[in-house]
């Protein structure tokens, strides 16, 4: 990549920042498309660092940003326009940067149907699934999974008004999808037991000692249960649930799908039919994971 006078920047934000793999794959992607753009990582470590990047990120030439924890919800709040999908999850995780103006999209849930169809041949129309936990991510997981037309939704958390927020936020634009708010705890075994597809969306397992966020006996064979994480590259939850005869799935081809739609909506303002290259992404993140080896997990 060589970068001269006219390469426009992108960033990375978040707190810490350090392990992030999306500067190596979204400058692989630039590359691979012949974009004169660089992806360069900011450590925003509190609310004055971030006021202050967003001033810059709107009269500075940047493409976009993406945005990482701790910053997905403050950022609702501070792009000009949100998109319905962004709205509905309660996160923004990639900003376009359009004439001074901050226009924000959430790629997560997107990123996520884009990997059970291609890293698992799984297509959740009409299943029943489980999801454990309820903040930014399971946003995002639920609203794609209404686009997908799932049949039914579980919603498993340790903190149930939070499920039930979230579940007010999105409760009329359902589309005949049923949910269920449970605790994470025993009454939850049947609930879980029985979906099509478990999803983790909780931290719970990015730590090398951490245990599974759920019990293995409530796992059973012919389910499909993606880990959300994907440092380590196999938790606890994706053993166990491979031990059961459950398919275990990692969160890497979901990290790598939304940032390719990222690079998809900002690239296809300025070119149509973009698809930035997810083969070439994936390849750069796991290089890059194999020198970072493992450690705290941040986009
Ligand atoms: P978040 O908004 O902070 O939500 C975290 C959720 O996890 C909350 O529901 C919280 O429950 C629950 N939780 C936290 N610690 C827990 C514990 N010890 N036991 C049980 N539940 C616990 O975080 P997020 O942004 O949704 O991210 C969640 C995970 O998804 C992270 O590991 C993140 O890296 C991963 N992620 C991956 C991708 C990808 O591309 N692969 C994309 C987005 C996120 P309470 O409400 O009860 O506190």
């Amino acid at each position: 990549m060589e970068i001269n006078g006219r390469t426009r920047p992108t960033a990375v934000i978040g707190w810490p920042i350090a392990q992030s793999l999306s500067p190596v794959m979204h400058n692989a992607a630039y590359a691979a498309l012949g974009l004169n753009w660089a992806c360069l990582p900011f450590g925003v470590p509190d609310q004055q660092a971030l006021l202050a990047f967003i001033e810059a990120a709107r009269r500075l030439p940047f493409v976009g940003f993406n945005v990482t924890m701790p910053y997905k919800q403050a950022l609702l709040e501070l792009c000009d326009e949100v998109a319905t999908l962004a709205h509905m999850a309660g996160a923004v995780n990639t900003v376009h940067c359009v004439d001074g103006k901050l226009m924000g999209y959430n790629t997560d849930g997107r990123g996520m149907l884009e990997s059970l169809a291609e890293d698992a041949d799984f297509d959740p129309a009409g299943k029943s699934v489980a999801i454990i936990g309820a903040g930014g991510a399971a946003g995002a997981a639920v609203t794609a999974l209404i686009l997908a037309k799932a049949g039914s939704l579980a919603l498993v958390n340790r903190d149930t008004a939070r499920a039930e927020q979230l579940m007010e936020r999105i409760g009329d634009r359902l589309h005949g999808m049923s949910v269920s708010v449970h605790s994470l705890d025993d009454s939850a075994d049947e609930v879980v037991r029985s979906a099509d597809l478990v999803i983790n969306a909780t931290p719970v397992g990015m730590g090398a000692e951490d245990p599974s966020p759920i019990p293995a006996s409530w796992l059973r064979e012919g389910q499909l249960v993606l880990d959300m994480i994907y440092r380590p590259t196999e938790t606890a939850l994706v053993r166990e649930a491979n031990a059961a005869g459950a398919r275990g799935l990692n969160g890497l081809g979901m990290l790598v799908a939304q940032g390719a739609l990222a690079v998809d909506i900002w690239a296809g303002a300025e070119r149509s039919q973009i698809h930035a290259p997810r083969e070439v992404m994936r390849a750069a993140a796991e290089a890059a994971m194999d020198v970072l080896g493992a450690g705290g997990e941040t986009r």
